[in-house]
């Protein structure tokens, strides 16, 4: 396996694009490996510009549940094209989509499109301070909601992966209305909500961390917090961009049963195209512009081929697809226990749905301090063995793996073997 190809272009690259990428996860600096340059994908696979194929567990870092290029997607949005990109005027596909989201997401009365998760938590978080007419919102460490200046404090994925947690540039007036707190941690949110509950607007929550590595909700955490936002006039915001139709069939919500006052939604709303949502109670989203004084509005928000993208995604997707992904997820999990304990080294498996963490420690991990004590140097070792193998993973520790309805039990018996012969390299 060679990355000739890729290496020239991001050679290329890096006189053009700041790292030589849009998106700093791509320059896969945390685990020392070129930059891989893609090429096309189908079904489980993606092919590099040098010809290498891999079994994808990225999925364009979870929205292509559907797999790459999946027929259906693919011939609605032929379709769409031929009609015209982009009107900036109502379609009733827009409709469709808002009727789909609202059935689906038991919280969501209502719904507004915008065109990535960033611009979905940034709205919330503005609805939330306008409704409640409140400053300060809490959000918990290693959870990332986009890179919003209000949001990126503490916050996981690539800022967790380039140690960059608080980033320059966001104004300290802001930062002092972010208080953060440990994951899973519901004593710390009742001292926070002792010392400032009468201006806090809203509690922000991965429903399942999966910005940290993944880090499902501890049993009363999430019931935890809609208590207490309720009983302080707060709103609880989930921040489903990446557990929103991949972790159950009505998202994270409808899995462990706890109803928040607004969604964020992303990723897989999309299908694969820029798409990210948020909704609520019907009061609450009536605050918005044109009906209420709390604005919001987007150039390409609602696009006709996002929406036939998110469309024929959401509408592929069944309560077995969720099924399926479990089995899968039961295999993997064996399987790495399995390899992994033959080797001698620690690992920790979380999982939630079509989500998928491994730490390189003992565990347990239910926050950020624990996913942090995750061997690195084993992980980058690893990771560049897989890669080798043909096994595409998150190029960090920080990140999920996810699955997909076109991944098949041969994929993860191939990749479970691939962990094998990769750990008999570099455990010595
Ligand atoms: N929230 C969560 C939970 C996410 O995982 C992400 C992206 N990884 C975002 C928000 C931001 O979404 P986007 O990259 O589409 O702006």
């Amino acid at each position: 396996m060679t990355y000739e190809k890729s290496i020239k272009a991001f050679e290329e690259a890096v006189n053009l694009m700041p790292g030589g990428v849009n998106s700093p996860v791509r320059a896969f600096k945390s685990v020392d490996t070129p930059a891989i340059f893609m090429d096309h994908g189908k079904g489980s696979k993606i092919y590099d510009i040098d010809g290498n194929e891999y079994i994808d567990y990225v999925l364009s870092w979870g929205p292509l549940i559907l797999g790459h290029s999946h027929e259906k997607v693919k011939r609605a949005l032929h379709e769409a094209v031929d009609k015209g990109t982009s009107f900036g005027a109502s379609t009733e596909l827009e409709n469709k989509m808002a009727q789909l989201v609202i059935d689906r997401v038991p919280s969501i009365e209502m719904v507004r499109m915008v065109s990535s998760g960033t611009e979905a938590t940034l709205a919330a978080l503005r609805l939330a301070r306008g409704f409640t007419g409140r400053n300060k919102i809490l959000k918990f460490e290693g959870c990332y909601h986009g890179h919003s200046d209000s949001l990126l404090i503490k916050a996981g994925s690539g800022v967790a992966t380039l140690g960059l947690p608080d980033s320059p540039g966001v104004p300290e007036g802001t930062a002092k209305n972010t208080i953060t707190v440990p994951y899973n941690d519901i004593e710390a949110i009742k001292v926070a909500f002792e010392h400032f509950g009468d201006d806090i607007a809203a509690v922000i929550v991965e429903p399942v961390a999966g910005n940290m590595g993944v880090v499902p909700p501890v049993a009363g955490f999430l019931e935890g917090l809609r208590e207490i936002t309720k009983s302080y006039g707060s709103l609880l915001i989930f921040d489903e961009v990446m557990t929103g139709f991949r972790v159950g069939y009505n998202c994270a919500q409808g899995y462990y049963g706890v109803t928040p006052d607004i969604t964020c939604l992303g990723k897989v709303i999309g299908g694969g195209l820029p798409v990210g949502a948020f909704g609520g109670r019907k009061d609450i989203m009536e605050e918005i512009a044109p009906v209420g004084n709390v604005y919001q509005a987007g150039t390409l928000s609602g696009n006709p081929l996002a929406m036939t993208s998110g469309f024929a995604t959401l509408s592929e997707l069944t309560e077995e697809s969720y099924e399926y992904f479990n089995e899968l997820g039961d295999l993997l999990e064996s399987g790495l226990k399995e390899v992994f304990s033959k080797h001698g080294v620690p690992i920790t498996v979380n999982r939630a749905g079509s989500m998928i963490g491994y730490f390189l420690n003992e565990g347990p991990v239910t926050n950020f301090d624990q996913a942090n004590q995750s061997d690195l140097e084993v992980f980058s070792n690893m990771y560049r063995e897989m890669a080798k193998e043909g096994i595409f993973l998150p190029p960090s520790q920080f990140e999920g793996t996810f699955l997909s309805t076109e991944h098949t039990k041969e994929d993860i018996e191939k990749t479970i073997n691939a962990f094998d012969v990769s750990l008999s390299r570099i455990v010595k």
